[in-house]
């Protein structure tokens, strides 16, 4: 299937690993030129040269976190008029609400909730004058079944999910669209970096997390990042402008309830 993306321009954020790499990725086999962006340069070069190798597209590289005004303002520079932005940065830390600060809160909220509302204010109004736009924001299978100590996550990204609930529908006869990409349970390191903690609590080798983890999804595993990637890529595609103000659930089937 074509996707019809050929030589556009997108800014994926956090993208040296994980899920944001993924869609980077997909991004890439379909023609789009890249902009790429995560904090650390030695990942984020190699990933980069990855994607070039495997696709042959362009790609750029703005090392910097994308939760700082800077951090934006110097991928907006490498891609000013970007069609299509896939945004993502790190998740919030797990624990007891009880001991989060509000500068703890204002972070969480700042990365995960006011970071993609700046950045989709730096460019949406320049692709409803363009008459083509995708966004995806990347938050998490939380936002419909929250995950008690992910607090700050349940609340930073509900956040964003009901801010883009409005605008989505506003910019839409535009041909510009916003979707939700909610992951469940993705291969990626932030999750082995889970499961290795959780190996290490329980003294159980970390297969049997992994397998234990796999077996609670109806899909009876977990997700590969490439198959993210790909949902991701669709959800841009330029036969996707009806596609308005979704959140899309991977999880294998994780979340239960009859439709939606
Ligand atoms: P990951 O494997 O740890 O990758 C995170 C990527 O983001 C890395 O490239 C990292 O590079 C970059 N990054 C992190 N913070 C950044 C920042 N402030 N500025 C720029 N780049 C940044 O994580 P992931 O599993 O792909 O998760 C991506 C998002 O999805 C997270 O918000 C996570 O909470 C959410 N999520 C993931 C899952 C899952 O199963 N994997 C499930 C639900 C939700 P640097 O560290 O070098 O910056």
């Amino acid at each position: 299937m074509d996707l019809g993306l050929n030589g556009r321009h997108a800014i994926v954020c956090a993208a040296s690993k994980g899920l944001g790499r993924a869609c980077a990725m997909s991004l890439a086999r379909e023609g789009v030129e890249l902009v790429i962006t995560a904090r650390t340069a030695e990942t984020l070069e190699a990933t980069a040269a990855e994607i070039r190798a495997a696709t042959g597209a362009k790609v750029t590289t703005v090392v910097g976190d994308i939760t700082t005004e800077a951090g934006r303002a110097a991928a907006l520079a490498a891609c000013p008029d970007p069609d299509i932005l896939v945004n993502n940065a790190g998740g919030p830390p797990r624990g007891d609400f009880r001991n989060w600060t509000r500068d703890d809160w204002i972070a969480a909220v700042d990365a995960n909730m006011l970071t993609p509302i700046f950045l989709i204010k730096a460019v949406v109004d320049g692709m409803c004058e363009r008459k083509f736009g995708r966004i995806v924001n990347i938050t998490s299978a939380s936002v419909k079944s929250p995950i008690a100590e992910l607090g700050m996550s349940n609340g930073a990204r509900a956040g964003l999910t009901g801010f883009i609930g409005g605008l989505a529908r506003q910019v839409a006869r535009h041909n510009v669209t916003i979707n939700g990409l909610l992951p469940g349970p993705f291969l990626t390191d932030r999750l082995r970096g889970g499961f290795a903690d959780a190996a290490k609590r329980t003294n159980r080798p970390i297969e049997e997390i992994i397998a234990e983890r796999s077996a609670s999804t109806p899909a009876g595993r977990v997700g590969d990042p490439a198959e993210f990637g790909e949902a991701c890529a669709f959800l841009c595609a330029a036969s996707s402008g009806f596609i308005v103000g979704q959140n899309l659930l991977l999880d294998g089937g994780g979340f239960n309830s009859t439709m939606g």
